[in-house]
């Protein structure tokens, strides 16, 4: 046996030093930018919810098992790595004692010889085969040679996929050869319990060469998967638990990331501000979180599958955007590292050509760069990939931040939305109004709503935040006029800032433009706190989202609830009481920015299930799958000139359901709801009568008709 264990033990020995040199290799090329000392702090500080989420997202898989069957195939495949250890602890204490005792019967000390150990590591070994032939199964049915652009996989790297499956695969029938070997030798520690192993031991001749051949197998091939996951995305196996520890919670949605150079957050009346380091301009700018993004994820291609742009047959694929940017830090790794280290990158590799160095000066987004322009400016900010990630990689924080870049140092975004950030700047409002006539849709109302002057009057409870296109947008002044009616009803007492209110922000921020956010986030903060707010209720999920989430991190916090939120309530305790039937089939649109960025999805919903004769149907992209409408991340105010547009797509999945009316409520998804109906009728493909309203106007017209 001596010879069996000096192979295990060489073998061992060259692999764990081949997969360590990767290891320190993947640390420093990801330690190579700017730290990120906020994920640690924020890790230390929720130390609570980052416990859950590794409970609940790593072990209990979550996110995964959302997406039955590969989300079950996946909960096995993976316990299997777990439970399996213990296997191979057994296989090498058999090895050692082999060589020491000549009896290679070792088992683990205490419960090693429990049948039900036994009987667990056999049924994890069964359950991962079956796992890899769903694996197998899914591959082939979701091909991208069948499916192209619709398969999740495609842009994968489809090679090293099976040969991680084909290798698992090697890893479990060898288990099952040494066991069952072991067993016919009398040396498998179980008498019981291990319902596959003793069986096959009945049926294995006995010998001791057999059973040595199958141990150095097993523990060859598990050698030898360690050193391809530490090369593949299989890396994920290691980094996943680590990316979703400093992962911002609960979900890296709602707020942005705040803009920081050197894990500090900018201050822009900070002199010493560099304005060339705002934002990600080339990959040495990247963190280590994300480098630890780009690591972890395992082109599942989840995130693809629900993009709206990529669904819409634009270029941006979230998984692209990570592992073009993966494969472009690997590609200048070494110089990139040589520079971290002050070397030059002709130190790196004196042999390397000119175009290998000049790589490194790549920009990250160009025509020439790592992320073409039409790519970064496609995304609607939505969240469907951040919230399907299975490995919380954060792609809006990516985008985020090449766009800050792009916008604030390179002066480089799309022309038309100049035109909104220049009406932002000059009237506090994307549409270039008169702030004046923020307060005219309250001339159409028959009753007093109260405008806050300097203070918020003593018996109100609620600022009623109207929101730009809720104050200046004819379709969505009708939702402003509908929620101040259900509250004037409700007997609830609020005020509205009037001119005094500007944008929130959220279109600046979301593009890129910080600077700009950062002034009108300023000046809201002082007029909230100048007139003493404690409560918002807001129409728009935008601001709602920006608010209740972003205004935080500059010193701004209120009790921020979106109109639904309060509508539904006022319902729940007979302070407004539905009661004329409203007869009409109608269909609901889960905004992004209220559901998947703030987990909004029942009120909506509950508050058209009490109006009497509303019958909903659901489209199939709903709730946290729900389908973006197109105008989230500033693309309200951009052209979309590829490919098929957003809101038409969302209009025609509205469509299947035969709607007499869409539902939905945000006064962003109503104009472009709104315009693709429009254009739908106007093509003859859409009933005349079909119109999108916010839930608050059917709530309205239910309530008001009955009083
Ligand atoms: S946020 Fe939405 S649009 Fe942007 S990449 Fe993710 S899924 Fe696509
Ligand atoms: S980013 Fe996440 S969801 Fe997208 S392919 Fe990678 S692991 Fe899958």
């Amino acid at each position: 046996m001596l010879w069996v264990a000096i192979i295990g033990l060489v073998m061992t020995v060259l692999a764990v030093a081949v997969a360590g040199r990767r290891a320190i290799f993947l640390f420093k090329l990801a330690t190579v930018g700017p730290p990120a000392p906020e994920r640690i702090e924020y890790a230390k500080d929720n130390a609570g919810a980052e416990l859950k989420a590794q409970l609940v997202e790593v072990f209990g898989q979550k996110k995964l098992l959302k997406w039955t069957p590969s989300g079950v195939a996946h909960f096995f495949v993976m316990w299997a790595f777990f439970i399996l250890l213990t296997v191979y602890i057994e296989a090498y204490g058999a090895i050692i004692q082999g060589a020491i005792t000549g009896s290679p019967d070792f088992h683990i000390p205490l419960v090693g010889t429990w049948p039900i150990l036994g009987f667990l590591q056999d049924f994890i070994a069964v359950a991962c085969l079956l796992g890899l032939v769903a694996f197998a199964a899914i591959r082939i049915k979701n091909s991208p040679k069948t499916l192209g652009r619709k398969s999740r996989f495609s842009g994968s790297h489809l090679g090293g996929a099976w040969l991680v499956l084909f290798m698992i695969f090697n890893i479990i029938w060898t288990l099952f050869l040494a066991r069952g070997a072991a067993s016919a030798n009398g040396n498998l520690p179980y008498s019981a319990g291990a319902f596959v192993s003793i069986p096959l031991g009945e049926v294995l001749p006995r010998s001791t060469l057999l059973e040595e051949i199958a141990l150095l197998l097993h523990i060859g091939f598990m050698l030898v998967f360690l050193v391809i996951v530490v090369h593949s995305k299989h890396l994920h196996i290691f980094t996943a638990p680590l990316n979703v520890l400093f992962s911002r919670r609960p979900d890296g949605l709602g707020a942005a990331s705040e803009l920081r150079i050197d894990g500090k957050a900018v201050n822009f009346e900070d002199e010493d501000l560099d304005p060339e380091r705002l934002g990600r301009g080339k990959i040495a700018d990247t963190t280590w979180k994300g480098f630890l993004d780009f690591y972890s994820c395992t082109e599942c291609g989840r995130c693809q599958s629900q993009c709206p742009a990529w669904n819409t047959d634009k270029p941006l694929s979230p998984k692209m955007l990570i592992l073009d940017q993966r494969d472009h830090a690997f590609k200048v790794a070494p110089y990139l590292m040589a520079a971290a280290n002050g070397g030059s990158t002709a130190e790196a590799n004196p042999h390397a050509d000119t175009d290998v160095l000049a790589l490194l000066e790549k920009p990250l987004v160009g025509e020439e760069g790592v992320i073409h322009p039409d790519v970064l400016w496609a995304c609607t900010n939505c969240g469907a990939c951040v919230e399907q990630c299975p490995v919380d990689i954060e792609h809006i924080d990516h985008i985020l931040d090449m766009r800050r870049y792009q916008v604030m140092v390179e002066s480089s975004f799309p022309s038309e939305a100049g035109v909104m950030v220049k009406n932002l700047e000059n009237k506090g409002n994307p549409w270039g109004m008169s702030e004046m006539k923020r307060a005219d849709w309250i001339e159409e109302l028959d009753f007093e709503v109260e405008v806050v002057d300097e203070r918020m009057p003593e018996d109100t409870e609620y600022l009623f935040w109207v929101g730009c296109a809720g104050a200046l947008e004819d379709r969505a002044k009708k939702t402003t006029k509908a929620v101040a009616e259900l509250l004037h009803i409700a007997g609830v007492k609020f005020a509205v800032l009037g001119p005094m209110e500007a944008c929130t922000g959220d279109p600046a921020r979301r593009l890129g433009m910080e600077y700009l956010f950062n002034m009108l986030a300023q000046q809201n903060i002082e007029t909230l706190n100048e007139a003493g707010v404690k409560k918002i209720v807001a129409t728009c999920p935008h601001c709602f989202n920006t608010l209740a989430n972003e205004y935080p991190q500059l010193g701004g916090t209120y009790e921020v609830v979106h109109h639904t939120q309060l509508l539904a309530k006022l319902v729940d305790e007979g302070l407004l009481t539905p009661i004329t039937p409203i007869e009409e089939k109608i269909t609901y649109h889960d905004p992004c920015f209220l559901g998947r960025h703030n987990k909004v999805y029942s009120q909506p919903r509950d508050i058209m299930s009490k109006v009497p004769g509303v019958q909903t149907q659901e489209m199939h992209r709903h709730k946290d799958r729900g389908f973006c409408c197109g105008a989230g991340g500033a693309r309200m105010w951009m052209e979309e000139r590829i490919g098929k547009r957003i809101n038409t797509e969302r209009v025609d999945e509205a469509l299947t359901t035969d709607p007499d009316t869409v539902s939905t409520a945000c006064p962003f998804c109503m104009v472009m709801l709104g315009d693709a109906i429009n254009e739908k009728k106007n093509n003859g493909e859409a009933k005349e009568s079909l119109e999108v309203v916010d839930v608050a106007q059917l709530l309205i017209k239910s309530v008001k008709s009955a009083s």
